[in-house]
């Protein structure tokens, strides 16, 4: 059984995807291709937004966010503790502080309650001027975007979507990637919308900002003049050949893999019901693209034996994530690893991801779930 079976999707669309590759050899445009521009349009259209840059990876694209609105040195990104480290990562790169917020024990999402006290004391504290969130839809389920944009609102913050696991997903009727000011994704191989290498992808409704990040994607170029760079920006773009493969992995996304890896969610629904583990909740009006689905085990039970157990069998599983942002080492000393996150803290020691994909089967989830089962139920 694989965690993410990458190779039984590129089997079921070999024959699509050997074709796109061989035409954008033949082509020879391997940047900037017209495969490029078709797929940015075509996942705009999807979104529900404007506009669709693309960028060289999931990390590149918020940066590139944060870069457009000029945020930098003396400014505070909230951002969950409970994420990816590029999350974080991105606005620290940038000279900003990343001022980590707990989690919803549910979601995993940022606790908008307490994102809102968490801004009035960076406010209150005044060493700082709030600048933006960075809210995550993490495991393929958006994060709480009517609360967190009432909070944004009233504190003057940009809010940016790290839709980097969320792709795919939706919220009373809006799709993940349009709820930011600008929302990002991350098109690495084991994302909801994989490529064959890196990859990312910005979304806004804002011309302005869209003309400013195609420059910044590109050395900061000016738009008539491609030596003339006008800003300090970047290389940062994603290449023909993924293109290509992007656009026939998007057309089976949509046709249905979406509706598989919820189809092996419901089965693990089923065949996890009263086991005693918590599993994920996915609260009404919300859809997940499932980039992971993620148990929580009962209290006392010694995950690595769970893991072992499960290795043995022959199913995998991952630990995502075993360490709050907060504690991470490249935020030793700073301010950033102030946070109270009791949450996190708990989530981190608890958390076990499953096999997850649209080609899961369902005697694989039943194998999965009966040795936690054995293991769990007392
Ligand atoms: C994967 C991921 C990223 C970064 O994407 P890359 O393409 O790997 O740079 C950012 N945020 C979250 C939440 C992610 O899961």
């Amino acid at each position: 059984m694989q965690f993410r079976d990458l190779k039984a999707q590129y089997q079921a669309l070999k024959q699509d995807i050997d074709h796109a590759v061989w035409e954008a050899l033949e082509d020879c445009n391997f940047i900037s291709g017209s495969q490029v521009s078709e797929l940015e349009h075509l996942l705009a259209e999807y979104v529900g937004v404007k506009h669709c840059i693309t960028c060289g990876n999931g990390t590149d694209a918020i940066s590139l966010a944060l870069a457009a609105w000029g945020i930098g040195a003396g400014d505070a990104v909230f951002v969950p503790d409970f994420t990816f480290f590029s999350s974080g990562e991105s606005p620290a790169g940038r000279g900003a502080v990343p001022i980590f917020v707990d989690v919803d024990a549910r979601t995993f999402n940022l606790n908008p309650v307490k994102l809102e006290e968490t801004v009035l004391a960076v406010k209150k504290e005044g060493k700082y001027t709030p600048k933006a969130v960075v809210a995550v839809d993490l495991f393929g389920l958006c994060a709480d975007y009517a609360s967190i944009r009432l909070i944004c609102k009233k504190y003057g913050l940009l809010l940016l979507e790290d839709g980097a696991q969320g792709f795919g997903g939706h919220l009373k009727g809006k799709r993940a990637c349009s709820f930011g000011d600008i929302s990002t994704t991350s098109f690495f191989p084991a994302k909801p919308l994989g490529c064959y290498g890196d990859g990312g992808a910005i979304f806004t409704d804002h011309d302005d900002w869209t003309e400013t990040l195609r420059s910044l994607t590109v050395h900061g170029k000016n738009r008539e003049d491609k030596y003339d760079n006008i800003r300090i920006g970047m290389n940062s773009r994603l290449d023909t050949l993924q293109a290509a493969i992007l656009k026939v992995k998007f057309e089976a996304f949509q046709k249905y893999e979406l509706t598989s890896v919820n189809q092996a969610a419901k089965w693990y629904g089923e065949e996890l019901d009263g086991s005693g583990l918590t599993l994920p909740l996915i609260p009404d009006g919300y859809y997940s693209s499932w980039a992971q689905y993620t148990v929580q085990l009962p209290e006392g039970i010694n995950r690595q034996e769970v893991q072992d157990k499960l290795k043995e069998a022959g199913v995998p599983t991952m630990i995502y994530y075993r360490k709050p942002m907060h504690i991470q080492g490249a935020f030793a000393g700073t301010d950033s690893s102030k946070a109270y996150c009791p949450v996190t803290e708990k989530l981190c020691k608890t958390v076990l991801s499953l096999p997850m994909h649209p080609y899961m089967e369902r005697k694989d989830v039943r194998k999965a779930a009966d040795i936690l089962r054995s293991v769990c139920v007392r």
